[in-house]
């Protein structure tokens, strides 16, 4: 039994029927139309207490009342989740803000914060009796999906576009994905994914409209305000492509509040790339941009059709939020500083928000005393060719 209630429509708010894997309103013809999963709270809230919580592992397993699939105690072999919080005293300074700590999600079993998203929707489809699973993704969902997928001894399809790092394709091609790479963006390994499923009834785990997988990305917001409960933060800065990431945080800060984890919600910063920002668009003007033309080096959130805009155009307004752009320089020289200053390897997309602190507080819009807490998402080593461009090369030397 789960606390589920209902999937609401994200445009039109009326309840839908619970896809299976991915989808959206029945109700409505917008492709955005994105559904929302709503639990029995107060059932959460009797069941999901300190003392239940205390006695439950450090995984994100931990929060199963607020999770769209059957109790499990362990999924997986690998545990998920859970991930340490560090303080960066040197990095803080660099960035202008009092205090700066980094969430270092590249502790999960695949270096990256997918993780949450893809061990929820492996169980969700085995549960389910999914025979496929399938996924288009820049590169980590993919990655992340086949590495779950062999845990469970499920077959997977993967579908990434041409320009995808090649770590991230060996890593699932060592995970034993049936990997498609499309000879185009991601936007069209999205399309012809989404055909394929249909076509041959995989279990489509695309987050933006699988409203399932957000749920998983939602922990990370539940683990930062347990993590955080007596020592709060006043900004949480992530960087955003699709959008299901900091929609899915803000939803894990907000039931955590409504369940009197933290007094009040922190606000939160999301970053994008100057060249790719159409949710900074859609942020300001309310609309998303038609065909958005540009790109930017951090490939996980180089995505010009954001399928899960509103949810996280909404999520930060309902926080007093906002977003910003990072130029690809600003990612660069953020990467090397988390890199020199804190001992924290981060991918471009995941650095972008640690530029984004900075960018954000030499304009005014997070106080130079604020207290920050900025989510690092994927691993540097998922990325070797942009970390070789920002760090430079080794000395040669001849041996003795
Ligand atoms: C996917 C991803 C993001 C952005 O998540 P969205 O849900 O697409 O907004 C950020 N950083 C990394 C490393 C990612 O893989």
């Amino acid at each position: 039994m789960t606390f589920v209630t209902e999937l609401v429509c994200v445009v039109c708010g009326r309840a839908s029927s619970p896809p299976v894997s991915s989808g959206t309103c029945g109700h409505c013809a917008d492709p955005f139309a994105t559904l929302d999963v709503r639990y029995d709270m107060q059932a959460v809230a009797s069941s999901m207490t300190r003392e239940a919580l205390a006695t439950r592992a450090l995984n994100h397993w931990r929060y199963a009342e607020l999770l769209p699939v059957e109790p499990v105690k362990k999924a997986f072999a690998y545990p998920v989740g859970w991930t340490p919080i560090l303080e960066t005293t040197r990095l803080a300074d660099w960035a202008g803000v009092s205090r700066l700590r980094l969430k270092d999600d590249t502790r999960n079993p695949t270096a990256c914060f997918k993780d949450r998203a893809s061990s929820v929707g492996v169980l969700h489809a085995t549960q389910h009796g999914a025979e496929r699973i399938a996924s288009a993704s820049t590169g980590n969902a993919a990655s992340s999906l086949a590495g779950f997928a062999a845990m469970a001894g499920m077959p997977a399809t993967i579908f990434v576009p041409e320009r995808a790092p090649e770590p991230k394709i060996a890593q699932l091609l060592v995970f034993g994905a049936d990997v498609r790479r499309v000879r185009g963006s991601y936007a069209q390994a999205y399309d012809l994914c989404s055909s394929e499923c249909e076509q041959h009834g995989w279990y489509n785990r695309n987050c933006a409209i699988n409203p399932y997988l957000v749920e998983g990305k939602k922990t990370c917001g539940l683990e930062i305000a347990e993590q955080t409960a007596d020592d709060p933060v006043d900004w949480v800065v992530i960087s955003v492509g699709d959008g299901c990431t900091i929609a899915g945080i803000i939803k894990g800060l907000r039931q955590m509040h409504e369940l009197g984890w933290i007094d009040r919600v922190p606000r939160v910063l999301g970053v994008q790339a100057e060249k790719m920002s159409p949710i900074v668009e859609a942020f300001d003007s309310g609309v998303l941009p038609e065909e958005y033309c540009g790109t930017t080096m951090a490939d996980s959130i180089d995505v010009p059709v954001p399928r899960n805009w509103r949810k996280a155009v909404n999520a930060v307004r309902d926080v007093d939020g906002a977003y910003i752009r990072v130029t690809d320089e600003q990612i660069m020289d953020a990467m090397k500083s988390a890199g020199s200053l804190a001992g924290v390897f981060a991918e471009p997309a995941a650095a972008a928000s640690i530029a984004g602190v900075k960018r954000a507080a030499s304009e005014g819009v997070i106080a130079r005393g604020a207290n920050v807490l900025a989510v690092v998402t994927g691993s540097g080593l998922k990325d070797i060719a942009s970390a070789m461009r920002v760090a430079g090369s080794p000395t040669d030397v001849d041996p003795l």
